[in-house]
Formats: structure tokens, sequence, C-alpha cells
């Protein structure tokens, strides 16, 4: 009994007090964690085709195909299944991967969220996505060694 009381006067303690720890999404977007780990993008022009990435991922959400000269012709992402633990970033040489903070899509299943690179770059909530390392600190983006133009991101 003690214990209930003791909870409902914390309760009515932060309910009194006006602060509000929530949003009234979708309306007003959250700010999340500068560590959030939401959808991949991924840079053809960064990549090397190593296959880091699809080595380390855990639940084959990376698919590379090569070539018979083992040259990178596509890459398929099963966002669906991706459980975010970030391996594939943490592995690659050249930030051609990295985690976003983009959380906002929605399939039916699994299956519905499987993209190769020409189908990503039509995908409503992922095609704007601005290119993730621009706001990475410090700024890795100064040793990638950037050819001419823009860095295009799928
Ligand atoms: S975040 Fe983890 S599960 Fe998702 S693609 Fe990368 S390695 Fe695979
Ligand atoms: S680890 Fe990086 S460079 Fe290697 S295949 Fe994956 S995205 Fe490309």
């Amino acid at each position: 009994m003690i214990g209930i009381l003791k909870s409902m006067a914390v309760t009515m303690k932060h309910a009194l007090d006006g602060k509000t720890f929530t949003v009234e999404y979708p309306e007003q977007a959250p700010e999340v964690s500068p560590r959030f780990r939401g959808i991949h993008k991924f840079s053809q022009e960064r990549c090397i085709w190593c296959r880091q990435c699809e080595n380390v991922c855990p639940n084959n959400t990376i698919q590379i195909v090569m070539d018979e000269q083992r040259n990178g012709e596509q890459y398929n992402l099963h966002v669906g299944q991706c459980i975010y633990c970030r391996l594939c970033e943490e592995v690659c040489p050249t930030d051609a991967i990295i985690l976003t903070q983009q959380f906002e899509f929605t399939g039916d299943t699994k299956h519905d969220l499987v993209y190769n690179k020409e189908q990503l770059k039509n995908v409503p909530w992922y095609k704007d996505l601005p290119d993730p390392l621009a706001s990475r600190e410090p700024d890795r983006g100064a040793w990638i060694g950037e050819g001419d133009g823009e860095i295009d991101y799928q």
C-alpha cells in the first residue's frame, strides 16, 4: 500500500510540474539521439566492392552482386530484416554505407522492404536523405578523396 502511494505521489509530482517528455507525432517530429541508428545510405562512388559489409551482416540484410570479372554490379538491401547493429558501417573502409536517423518507413511485410540500388533512388522516404557524412563530427569527408561532382548516395 505504501509503495502504491509513493508511486502515485511521484506520478502526480511529474503530472503537475508542467514538463512534457512526449511530442504530438507525426505533427511534431521527435528529436532522436545523435547516436540513433536508422536506415542506411549507400554510396556507389565511395564503395570499393570489398563485400566486408555483406560478410559482417548477421542476417543477410545486404547482398552484393558481382559480375564475372568481380566488378560490383548491384547492391541490394533487405531493409525489413535489418537489426540496425551498425556493424556494416563500422567495417566499411570508405564510409560508403552509413546509418542515418531516418526511421519513418513502413511495409506490410519485410518483403515489401527489399530494394536494389535503382529502386532505392526512387523510394520517397529514402531518396532525399542528405549525405550523412555532412553532419558527422569530426569531418571524415576530408580524407575520403572526393572526386568531381556530388557524391551520389542511393
Ligand atoms: S545494421 Fe547490422 S543488420 Fe543492418 S545491414 Fe548493417 S550489419 Fe546488417
Ligand atoms: S564495406 Fe563499404 S566499400 Fe566494402 S562493399 Fe560494403 S559498402 Fe562497399
